[in-house]
């Protein structure tokens, strides 16, 4: 344990809970103790300090005793030759730093200094779903990030349980120069580490380096911008500790499982840009606790055996030391090390293109403005169809233009284009192809600088001025997709070659045969019932993070996450015969109203360990199925209306339940049976077979408006099939309900079917 390090972190930590001591006097003083205090959209009060001490703080106030524990924790400042440090002491005071960091950042709330303001600033939004309160529009203009919300938390979720996105880069301070921050940070995209960014270095941030380059900041794009202090880098612990009580089933105020959780299953590191002053030294001690080593760029001294990091707890790797023929050679070397260091399990396909790649610039928006092209949208046609062939048929790696490129369209211009993708492989089946087809979406918008939207016959691709710049043109549509359909589905797909149409004949004759294809599986699709298959699939992905819990798919029941049909388990059993899709054999019905089968009941006991006995695929109330944290909608039963509510991840609002989704969903998760709520993917709400032993759809009394608008089409057809074609109007929303009696009340007023139903239980 190096002495220095300990002596910089306990004095840092002694200055900054004295700095809390003070704002929070001052607050209480000017504000008063019964000031109600809370992060945005979180229902884990303020987060770290939950987790960690259990207290859910609701009022100034309150942080008086929160203070008062760290003030315990703090060491006398060591002194003297003989004193020999321990670790121990140098954790105490980076536990004391977070408790102090998280109240200043709180008291910051409440004088608007958070989020802070930085004008001009843009977050990266642009997102289907945009709330006023998540940072996802143009309403949050001219300020920082901040905490990250539980919404975005939940939504990252499946891609950390699968892992897409294998972990998260706390980055402190600044770059060399904006070049290099640029560099580092592109190094964690491509490799789909998030990048949480705070700090500064003479008033210098990270942020302001890559906002000077135009590079796009939010959760769109894995990189958060908290603030331009370290204190706010607190808000990455927050999500570490939130983490462990979103996906691990921990409970506030164990502490030490929450840090253990962090350490055995958050790939986390701190990567410190230029100087260490004694605040950061003291906030990379608390880092530590939770097993999240640090690495600097500068000399400091290093940490290097392995107790409560799994690898070494502070390296120091000076950046104009690092071999390398230029800067951008030492900035990759550097995260190299980091991934090193925390073991972070990355897997990146090697995609020929001319612009950076990976999934974090899946959610990138190309505005009109920077846009040098558009195939699909209001003005032209897109398509894409993905059929397999004999193996002979195909040639692999073959990509073709049949017609000509884009240097003849007017800049903003657009023009139509058809990607026609022919598959072969041994293991290959017809039932693959949509679920492959699909994939084109995300391995499309994987590259920087171009937006894909849409599938089949609404397809919408746009190209940006940067990278057509860089050369980008269409023959690289193919060699995305030969690449990432070898990388990712490699056991089922031998062979692919890909042809892109923009000659309007040849184009016409494909859409044609496309659009015969799209109706053909619609059919197939819709064929596709409980009744008719043998087996269900599990998935056990989210295992990872939340360790009883099973998603039983069926054809008319998608996983919770929305993420994985029945389908795709089915192909992904294919891929990987023993990976965490596997096939259950219904065998013996039991009770076909609910949904007990033998086979599905078997699983269950074994798949949760021994938690759950029974599940109902078809019911609310009886045995229902398990949620682990990443659900699309939660379904809660709303007694006084003999019905259910469906409530949308997307939504901020209050519900009649007298509960956010936030607070909503620590109920509904953790993997336990809790009759009465449910966690659910959306598209399961239009299934027939949704809660279909409770009455069915028309037990839904109130919905999140956000899902009638996003899903109009469907829910229409929902209420045909239920005989009555004003449904969805009967059912009221965050616009017009917000308590039981507004809903009681609307019921009476729209004549709610469920009024009249049976009793629900
Ligand atoms: Fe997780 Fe269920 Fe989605 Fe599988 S289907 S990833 S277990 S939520
Ligand atoms: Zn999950």
């Amino acid at each position: 344990m190096s002495r220095y390090i300990a002596t910089r972190a306990i004095r840092g930590a002694n200055a900054l809970v004295t700095e809390a001591e003070l704002m929070l006097d001052k607050a209480i003083k000017e504000k008063g103790p019964e000031t109600p205090v809370s992060f945005p959209n979180t229902a884990y009060y303020l987060p770290l300090i939950y987790g960690m001490t259990g207290q859910a703080i609701e009022q100034l106030g309150q942080l008086q005793s929160v203070l008062e524990h760290a003030r315990q924790l703090l060491h006398p400042m060591p002194s003297g030759r003989h004193w020999t440090p321990y670790l121990g002491e140098t954790l105490d005071s980076g536990m004391a730093t977070l408790l102090a960091a998280e109240t200043i950042e709180c008291v910051r709330f409440i004088y608007n200094l958070q989020p802070e303001p930085m004008p001009g600033f843009q977050l990266a939004g642009g997102t289907a779903f945009t709330s006023p309160d998540n940072g996802k529009d143009g309403g949050m203009d001219g300020h920082l990030n901040g905490p990250i919300d539980d919404i975005q938390l939940r939504s990252w979720g499946i891609q950390l349980v699968d892992g897409r996105m294998p972990g998260f880069a706390a980055i402190v301070g600044a770059a060399k120069s904006n070049e290099v921050a640029v560099k580092i940070v592109r190094e964690l995209q491509r490799r789909n580490i998030l990048c949480f960014l705070s700090g500064n270095v003479n008033g210098r941030s990270i942020i302001h380096q890559l906002n000077e380059e135009g590079v796009e900041l939010g959760y769109d794009t894995y990189t958060v911008p908290f603030g331009t202090d370290t204190i706010s880098a607190i808000y990455a612990l927050g999500f570490a500790t939130r983490s462990a009580l979103t996906f691990g089933g921990l409970k506030a105020g164990q502490a030490r499982d929450i840090l253990l959780y962090n350490r055995e299953r958050v790939f986390a590191f701190v990567l410190a840009l230029g100087e260490v002053d004694d605040l950061k030294y003291a906030a990379a001690a608390g880092a530590i606790n939770f097993g999240f080593p640090v690495i600097a760029d500068t000399v400091i001294p290093e940490i290097l055996p392995t107790g409560v990091t799994r690898y070494e707890h502070v390296v120091s790797m000076p950046f104009n030391e690092i071999e390398g023929k230029d800067d951008l050679e030492r900035a990759e070397r550097l995260v190299q090390k980091c991934i090193e260091v925390r073991g972070v399990k990355v897997k990146v396909a090697d995609v020929p293109v001319p612009v950076p790649y990976g999934s974090a610039f899946e959610g990138e928006v190309v505005r009109k403005a920077d846009m040098r092209i558009e195939f699909g949208g209001k003005k032209s046609r897109c398509f894409e169809y993905l059929y397999m062939a004999p193996l002979d048929d195909v040639t692999d790696g073959k990509v073709e233009v049949v017609g000509p490129g884009f240097d003849e369209v007017a800049s903003q211009g657009s023009m139509d284009m058809g990607i026609v993708v022919k598959v072969a492989g041994r293991q290959m089946q017809d039932d693959f192809e949509p679920v492959l087809e699909r994939q084109i979406h995300y391995f499309i918008n994987g590259a920087s600088g171009i937006q894909h939207i849409g599938q089949r016959d609404i397809a919408w691709i746009r190209i940006s001025n940067g990278a057509a710049d860089k050369g980008f043109n269409l023959e690289h549509f193919g060699k995305i997709l030969h690449a990432r359909f070898h990388a990712d589905f490699g056991a089922i797909v031998d062979k692919v070659q890909v042809t892109i149409y923009t000659e309007p004949e040849k184009l016409q004759e494909w859409l044609t045969e496309a659009r015969s294809a799209y109706d053909f599986r619609n059919k197939r699709l819709a064929d596709l019932t409980d009744d008719k298959v043998e087996e269900f699939y599990s998935c056990t992905l989210c295992q990872s993070f939340a360790p009883n819990h099973v998603c039983v798919v069926s054809p008319e029941r998608l996983g919770l996450c929305g993420a994985y049909n029945w389908l795709d388990c089915k192909a992904s059993f294919n891929i990987n015969p023993t990976g965490p899709n596997q096939p259950i054999k219904l065998g013996k019905s039991i009770d076909t109203l609910k949904g007990y089968w033998e086979g599905t009941n078997d699983y269950a006991k074994i798949g949760s360990h021994g938690v759950v006995q029974e599940v109902a695929m078809y019911s609310i109330m009886e045995n229902p199925m398990t949620a682990c944290g990443c659900f699309e909608c939660i379904v809660m039963l709303i007694p006084e209306a003999n019905g259910v509510m469906v409530v949308s991840r997307e939504d901020t609002s209050m519900t009649p339940a007298g509960m956010t989704f936030s607070t909503l969903a620590g109920i509904a998760g953790g993997g336990l049976q809790t009759p009465g709520v449910m966690g659910v993917g959306k598209f399961y709400l239009v299934s027939p077979k949704f809660i279909s032993s409770d009455g069915g759809f028309k037990r839904v009394v109130w919905m999140s408006s956000v899902l009638k608008e996003t899903m109009s089409d469907e829910l229409s057809a929902v209420a045909e099939r239920e005989g009555d074609p004003d449904l969805i109007g009967k059912i009221a929303d965050d616009r017009n309900v917000t308590s039981v009696d507004e809903l009681l009340a609307w019921m009476e007023e729209h004549n709610h079917p469920a009024l009249v139903m049976d009793p629900i239980f």
